[in-house]
């Protein structure tokens, strides 16, 4: 086929079109697509996601080693317990899980790695806050507050990670507080409401988070196959399903561009149904519109199978354009294409008994882009003219103009 005309849409987009319609008319509320469009939507946002993981991860990492400033005012008895855990233990491990969130294409690796290195960060400073004598301590807990932000709002982990590592964190919280024992049960309790009200509040803004991502992604989805068969119908002829005059401009336009860079024949055959009107006159329109559909389908399978493309040129009138073609393949194709429709047997009583409807042909062959494709149709048309006055139901060629 012609490489620079469109491919024809997947016959299975207009059922994915539909699903996508359906799955934003649910709402989705439980953040889960069906089998396939939820492939899809994996699929094609993990790119942008191990994209999006890499480059906060960076920044948050850069941050969290930032923060032995604090360490050295708040836990300074234990600073550097708190340096080395920092710069040898979790910044490697951050990393690590960087490259592998790099390496991977399983979203679920991805997730699961972002949401590790953010517990991992918010394990250390606590534990060493268990065991620093510091009379500030009570306020480094706090910094769990921004860790569990980043979790949840900075790296926008999908909900279900995003509860997994929010309780982990809750749980290391409540854990350290309790072993710390820096107040009496009352202030412990405040505090577990404090950050277990925080961790539903992250969660809900998780929710929404990933409930639009997905909605924006279905919406651009949406939006492509809209936009698939939108150039579809405006290049397609509605009655005969044949490319329309209007892509036929398009692609000659196409094709004598490139024939500027590297000279090719281009073959066309233009042919004309025979007797027409008459079949009209005698069965109607709506009959005429039947058979001229028929034909173009056979006419088109045929064409097709010689890698040659088929447009609607005017009412009854179809063009075959071929590339690269020699002027015996064009011959060829144009007698095959006759032959096609005259084995249909499609009866045309009004021409006499067992008269059938039957085709005409123009050929012609010539070198783009020293002859114009308007020259090579109007040699086509020539053709079929001749064919016309000899007798029709027969091909005639215009001398061939090739290299
Ligand atoms: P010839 O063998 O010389 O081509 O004779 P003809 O009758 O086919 O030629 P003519 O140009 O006189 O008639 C073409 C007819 O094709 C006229 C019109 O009724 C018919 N036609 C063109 N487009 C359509 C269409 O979309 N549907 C139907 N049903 N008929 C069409
Ligand atoms: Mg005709
Ligand atoms: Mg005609």
């Amino acid at each position: 086929m012609l490489s620079f005309v469109p491919d024809r849409p997947d016959p299975k987009d207009a059922q994915l079109l539909a699903e996508v319609d359906r799955t934003i008319a649910s709402g989705f509320r439980g953040l889960r697509f069906s089998a396939e469009l939820e492939r899809r939507y994996e699929t094609e946002t993990v790119e942008q996601r191990r994209h999006f993981l890499t480059s906060v991860g960076l920044g948050g990492s850069l941050i969290y080693n930032l923060f032995m400033v604090s360490d050295w005012l708040s836990l300074n008895d234990m600073f550097a317990y708190v340096a080395l855990g920092r710069v040898c233990l979790i910044t490697p491990l951050f990393i690590f899980l960087l490259i592998l969130i790099r390496r991977t294409t399983s979203r679920h690796v991805i997730e699961t790695a972002a949401a590790t290195g953010t517990v991992l960060c918010s394990v250390l400073p606590l534990v060493v806050m268990v065991y620093s004598e510091s009379p500030f301590r009570l306020h480094y807990q706090l910094g769990m507050l921004m860790i569990m932000v980043y979790c949840t709002v900075i790296q926008q982990l999908p909900v279900r990670y995003a509860a997994v590592s929010m309780v982990s964190m809750f749980t290391v919280q409540l854990v350290t507080t309790y072993i710390a024992d820096f107040a009496g049960p009352q202030i412990w309790q405040a505090n577990a409401l404090l950050f277990g009200s925080t961790v539903a509040l992250l969660l809900m803004a998780s929710w929404f988070l990933e409930h639009g991502s997905r909605l924006s992604y279905l919406f651009a989805l949406r939006g492509r196959l809209l936009q698939t068969q939108l150039m579809e119908l405006a290049r397609i002829d509605s009655l005969t399903q044949l490319f329309n005059r209007r892509f036929q401009g398009e692609v000659l336009i196409s094709l004598w561009g490139r024939a500027r860079e590297v000279p090719m024949n281009v073959a066309v055959i233009l042919l004309d149904i025979d007797h027409f009107k008459s079949y009209n006159d005698n069965y109607g329109h709506l009959q005429g519109d039947t058979c001229l559909r028929l034909l173009s389908g056979v006419i088109q399978r045929a064409a097709q199978k010689a890698d040659a493309l088929t447009f609607r040129f005017g009412g009854e009138e179809i063009l075959v354009l071929m590339t690269h073609a020699h002027p015996s393949q064009a011959r060829a194709l144009a007698e095959n294409l006759r032959a096609a429709v005259s084995a249909l047997n499609v009866p045309h009583p009004v021409l006499g008994d067992g008269a059938k409807v039957t085709i005409s042909l123009g050929v012609a062959v010539a070198s783009a882009p020293h002859t114009s494709a308007e020259a090579l149709i109007a040699m086509a048309d020539k053709a079929l003219y001749t064919a016309k006055g000899e007798g029709r139901d027969c091909l005639r060629c215009a001398p061939a103009e090739v290299a």
